[in-house]
């Protein structure tokens, strides 16, 4: 029995799992009936199968046959203090025994929801002094995109309503952030082009300026966003938005300089700069977040992910003074907000997983010690034949694979190959991901050197197999 803290009243506790034990082809014919997948072709997962996770430790999954998986993706980038933390599933058990939910709309807050705002202010750059809250990485960015064209309506100048990202940038996958992103395939899905969202290239030397220096780059790429702000009229141009290093898009990391240039562009005509965080926030690029380790000062960041290590569905948009002043003092209501925006349990488990990763140095631990022991294994990886580029920072790499190593020569279909090099990783039991041709990786924070080595072996034998069996 649990016993509440304040009454006597007691509540049954629950039996250890309300999921009925059923086996691995149960549990498959019954996924194929009824749960149509994030991202995925239910067609073709139908005809293959899914696999059926059951349980995790540290940085390792279990699946329904028993088979131990080194999870080098953290989940979706998010499983930053690693899986099985007590103290997590602890603060949420005590939070629901106190008070599992309550809305911060009509003037109430709640002290979890507090406190985390408070912490975030503190933790974040400079400046950013306010949280709002949503659910998710996608709702947080679309939080974003209302908040700044609420800004310049109340600043008076209602045109600016135009948001400028990048091709092949991710922020979502709801109307607006879908919009906002830089995917060709998702625009063409789910409705026609929705205004105000322009895109320009990214700062991928790789393919996008490979004679050129990096530093020569990095001018050339900021000069992208110059053009565009021209060609659509400064007068027009709300924000731009960008993730301090693409993640979803194929680890694209900036060029020197790139940041700087960027900054100094939206700062000339005035506009504002949104950092989204959800995949670099929380240590995974060696500071608590990415804008740190590319000194970006953005007037808005979005976070989600690591903020509660994926133990529970929390985001934040961090909303620095220029914004907030204006918000509060000219602002009225702002009718944006979720049921469960600032939900107090999925705030006590952000709270205790920041504490966990302050507590551990785990920041400090991705910058000095697993970061460049994985980038230093994976550069091993570059006189491979398949490997065109080895990039990345903190726990957050990339291995472009190519069909001609004298230069960035694409394969096609693009991400064949890299679909075919993730899927022996699979089956060697390692998760390692492809975008495009790309081999991903973000492991959990709490990494050791031999896992490391594990992963870094895993894909390296997964190359000589795909090298053999290229047609
Ligand atoms: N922004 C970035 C940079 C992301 O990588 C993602 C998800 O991968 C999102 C936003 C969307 O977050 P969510 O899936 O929680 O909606």
């Amino acid at each position: 029995l649990i016993k509440s803290r304040d009454t006597d009243r007691t509540m049954t506790a629950a039996p250890p799992t309300p999921v009925p034990d059923r086996t691995a082809p149960e549990w498959r014919a019954l996924d194929a009936a009824h749960h149509l997948h994030p991202f995925t072709d239910h067609k073709a997962l139908t005809e293959q199968g899914c696999r059926i996770i059951t349980r995790a430790e540290g940085v390792w999954l279990w699946d329904s046959e028993g088979t131990r998986i080194l999870d080098g993706m953290a989940g979706l980038w998010c499983v930053n203090v690693g899986y099985g933390r007590r103290e997590l599933a602890d603060a949420a058990a005590r939070q629901m025994a106190e008070l599992p939910y309550y809305t911060q709309f009509f003037r109430t807050a709640t002290p979890p929801t507090i406190e985390l705002a408070r912490r975030l202010a503190d933790l974040t750059p400079r400046g950013l002094s306010h949280a709002f809250f949503t659910n998710s990485g996608s709702e947080a960015n679309e939080t974003a995109i209302r908040m700044v064209r609420h800004y310049w309506a109340l600043e008076g100048q209602p045109a600016r309503t135009v948001i400028i990202g990048r091709d092949n940038g991710y922020h979502g996958s709801t109307v607006a952030a879908a919009a906002m992103s830089g995917m060709k395939a998702m625009h063409r899905q789910g409705g026609g082009p929705v205004p105000d969202f322009e895109h320009i290239r990214d700062p991928h030397r790789f393919r996008n300026g490979p004679d050129q220096s990096p530093e020569a780059f990095g001018r050339t790429a900021a000069g992208w966003l110059e053009e565009a702000i021209q060609a659509i009229g400064p007068g027009r141009v709300a924000a731009f938005i960008g993730e301090p290093i693409q993640g979803v898009g194929g680890l694209i990391v900036p060029p020197p300089g790139y940041w700087a240039e960027i900054q100094r562009i939206c700062a000339n005509h005035g506009i504002l700069l949104i950092a989204d965080e959800v995949t670099c926030g929380f240590g995974r690029t060696g500071h608590w977040f990415g804008s740190q380790t590319f000194d970006i000062r953005p007037d808005i960041m979005t976070l989600a992910k690591g903020l509660s290590s994926g133990y529970m569905p929390i985001a934040a948009v961090m909303v620095g003074q220029r914004v907030a002043r204006t918000l509060i003092e000219l602002g009225g209501e702002f009718a944006h907000g979720f049921t469960s925006s600032g939900h107090p349990t999925a705030c006590a488990v952000a709270l205790e997983n920041i504490s966990i990763l302050d507590r551990e140095g785990l920041v400090e631990r991705v910058r000095e010690d697993v970061g460049p022991y994985l980038m230093e294994r994976l550069e091993g990886l570059s006189g491979h034949p398949l490997v065109g580029e080895v990039r990345g920072r903190g726990l957050m790499a990339g291995v472009e694979l190519v069909r001609d190593k004298a230069g960035p020569g694409v394969f096609r279909p693009v991400g064949r190959v890299g679909t075919h090099c993730r899927d022996l990783c699979f089956k060697a039991n390692a998760i390692i991901r492809a975008v495009g041709d790309t081999m991903v990786m973000a492991p959990p924070l709490i990494i050791t050197r031999a896992e490391i080595d594990t992963l870094v072996d895993t894909l390296s034998r997964a190359l000589d197999q795909t090298k053999r069996d290229l047609p």
